[in-house]
């Protein structure tokens, strides 16, 4: 591990930026609470039935192939992502289609499902190897990698669900010259990416190297921050055997897992407002991803499952769940132990930027890393006061915002001032309103004035 630290203190010696590993503008220090960072991945069995969103990336719905009574095979395509940016939807388990309905997903609205009857034994589809036989030789052919993450249905599993084949195909006239892997995992409570980078460690590497050569890139450098030395020191111990792969522990602080943050802090570029990582030469993609991208390539298996951290303080049995897609969310708690009887609510994702669940009966999809069950006042919103001008809010936001002013042009609906003010801009961390002494509804207003602006820019466009 040490060797490869040095390499990289050297190889950036002249950035003084660099050597401090992280982002240098706001950012917080919440409770980290990873309870189950020791607990290695199992495997939860399919439910008797599979509830499967046709959307579950960002983009256009996959078009339903499967008709009411059609026998399906575990990794058998059920919808087709047709438009440019969409996904393919492949079946996670073996059975037959009960019905195609509308089904409350993790927002609570209900959205077009394909709902299975779950047979115990998988029939895998044709072509897919299921086991752990690890392939180690990485197909040269870029366009048949980018081909074949596409049919697998492969998204970015941080969360984003941006389509990764789409990520992989680079405008003329842009260029990239470095895949940054986000193995930073900032979110309090949230182990799934840990434990990969841990326990999945060659497969997830042999995917960056398919990521590499799709990107036609010779560096591929994966962030960590420093609360996982485990992970650290095993990557950094095994990118020996990967050349142009290299390990860059990071400062621990949040929300260094957004792209912008993490290109600033491993490569000391910034993102200029409303451009893409792709404008200052690099690529992000996550840790789980990756291995995603490695089960598609090199073993013909569609993203049909992935890791769900299933944690919070009243958990009995906090997990790392290697979960089917489709699985009912209370299946992942009765394994965790059950929900506590303190239980306040129940949140996908992770404390800072994760979503309540007002129905525990959604299924998992692809972008789902966790579930946090917080107890009751463990997060009580304060009591709304009025704002002291203390600024606490402008110093911790990493997007160099006026938080306590974009909230209120939001308010008074003052659109022109707050796109002046770079409303857009927010990545909707939450700092902001972690740190607000008056407990400000900021993030709420906000989301509501980007919202708005964002409509207002679109229809100029037309
Ligand atoms: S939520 Fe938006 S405004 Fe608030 S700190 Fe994060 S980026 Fe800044
Ligand atoms: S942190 Fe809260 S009280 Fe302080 S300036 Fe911002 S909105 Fe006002």
């Amino acid at each position: 591990m040490t060797s490869n630290i040095n390499k990289r203190k050297h190889q950036n010696e002249e950035d003084k930026t660099l050597k401090t590993f992280t982002f240098k503008l706001g950012g917080i220090h919440p409770e980290e609470n990873k309870f189950s960072a020791g607990a290695a991945i199992e495997r939860l069995a399919p439910g008797k039935e599979a509830y499967v969103p046709v959307s579950q990336h960002l983009g256009v719905p996959a078009k339903i192939l499967v008709s009411k009574g059609d026998q399906v095979k575990t990794g058998q395509l059920l919808a087709q992502g047709e438009a440019f940016i969409s996904a393919n939807i492949h079946s996670p388990v073996t059975g037959k289609v009960k019905k195609i309905d509308q089904y409350p997903d993790q927002s609570g609205y209900k959205k077009t499902m394909v709902i299975i009857d779950v047979e115990e034994v998988d029939v895998w589809d044709d072509g897919i190897d299921p086991t752990d036989t690890v392939i180690r030789e990485v197909p040269a052919d870029k366009s048949m990698i980018i081909e074949k993450i596409k049919e697998m249905g492969v998204v970015g599993l941080g969360g984003a669900t941006f389509p990764t084949h789409v990520k992989l195909m680079i405008p003329d006239g842009k260029r990239v010259e470095t895949l940054l892997i986000n193995g930073v995992e900032c979110e309090p409570y949230l182990t799934a990416d840990h434990r990969v980078m841990l326990e999945r460690a060659e497969e997830m590497l042999i995917g960056i190297k398919i990521l590499m050569k799709g990107l036609d890139v010779q560096r591929a450098v994966i962030g960590i921050e420093k609360n996982k030395p485990d992970a650290i020191a095993h990557l950094a111990g095994m990118v020996e055997r990967f050349p142009g792969i290299e390990v860059a522990p990071l400062k621990v602080k949040y929300p260094q897992g957004a792209e912008k943050q993490l290109i600033k802090a491993v490569l000391n570029r910034e993102v200029p407002s409303g451009k893409l990582p792709l404008d200052v030469g690099c690529v992000v993609s996550n840790a789980g991803t990756a291995l995603a991208v490695y089960e598609a390539v090199q073993k013909n298996k569609p993203l049909i499952e992935r890791v769900v951290t299933v944690t919070g303080k009243g958990v009995k049995k906090p997990c790392n769940l290697m979960v089917r897609i489709g699985t009912p969310i209370q299946a992942l708690i009765d394994h965790a132990g059950g929900l506590p009887e303190e239980a306040g609510k129940v949140v996908s994702g992770g404390p800072m930027m994760g979503k309540a669940l007002n129905s525990l009966e959604a299924p998992v999809t692809k972008g789902t890393s966790g579930i946090l069950i917080m107890q009751q006042g463990e997060t009580p919103r304060k009591e709304v006061a009025n704002c002291i001008r203390c600024a606490r809010c402008t110093v911790v936001c990493p997007m160099g915002l006026e938080p306590y002013l974009l909230a209120q042009q939001a308010k008074l609906e003052m659109w022109d001032e707050a796109e002046g003010d770079m409303i857009m801009d927010c990545i909707e961390c939450g700092s902001c309103l972690f740190e607000c002494p008056s407990g400000r509804p900021l993030l709420d207003y906000i989301r509501v004035g980007k919202s708005k602006v964002g409509h207002i820019i679109r229809t100029r466009k037309n």
